[in-house]
């Protein structure tokens, strides 16, 4: 463990592992102020990979089966994310030993909606009519 976080503060240039304490507190929120409609999916890029189906393995055993094996025109192998299925568990990417292989992209939404937001819908706590959907700037 200790050789791997030397590793990961080289590879981003961090003098010390001091460095990052407390870097991550600007972003904590309760969990219930997380939009809901914030989604990523997982995308295959089948030019840096190098078919080893780890991604596929952890999909299938531990996640919602949704990477497809399939064979291109050529007759090569390929793997595709069905992404309607996909929610964006990031554990095939966390598999993968090819950097680059796996991209988590986000998808685009013009809404957003909160956990609190909503329970606040549920137990009739807004006004009838009352915005609940918030455009995202
Ligand atoms: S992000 Fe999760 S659900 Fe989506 S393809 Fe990867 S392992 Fe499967
Ligand atoms: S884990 Fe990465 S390298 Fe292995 S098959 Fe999946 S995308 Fe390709």
């Amino acid at each position: 463990m200790i050789d791997g976080l030397n590793n990961y503060l080289d590879e981003k240039g961090i003098a010390s592992v001091m460095d990052l304490v407390g870097r991550s507190v600007p972003k904590y929120t309760d969990w219930g102020n997380l939009d809901l409609n914030y989604k990523v999916v997982a995308k295959i890029n089948n030019d840096k990979c190098i078919h080893c189906n780890k991604c596929y393995i952890s999909c299938e055993d531990t996640s919602h089966q949704c990477i497809d094996r399939l064979t291109d025109e050529n007759g090569n192998s390929i793997l595709k994310v069905r992404e309607e299925d996909c929610v964006g568990c990031n554990l095939c990417s966390i598999v993968c030993p090819v950097d680059g292989a796996i991209d988590m992209i986000e998808q685009p939404s013009d809404t957003a909606l909160t956990w609190n937001e909503r329970q606040a819908l549920i137990s009739g706590g807004l006004q009838s009519g009352q915005k609940l959907i918030n455009k995202k700037n």
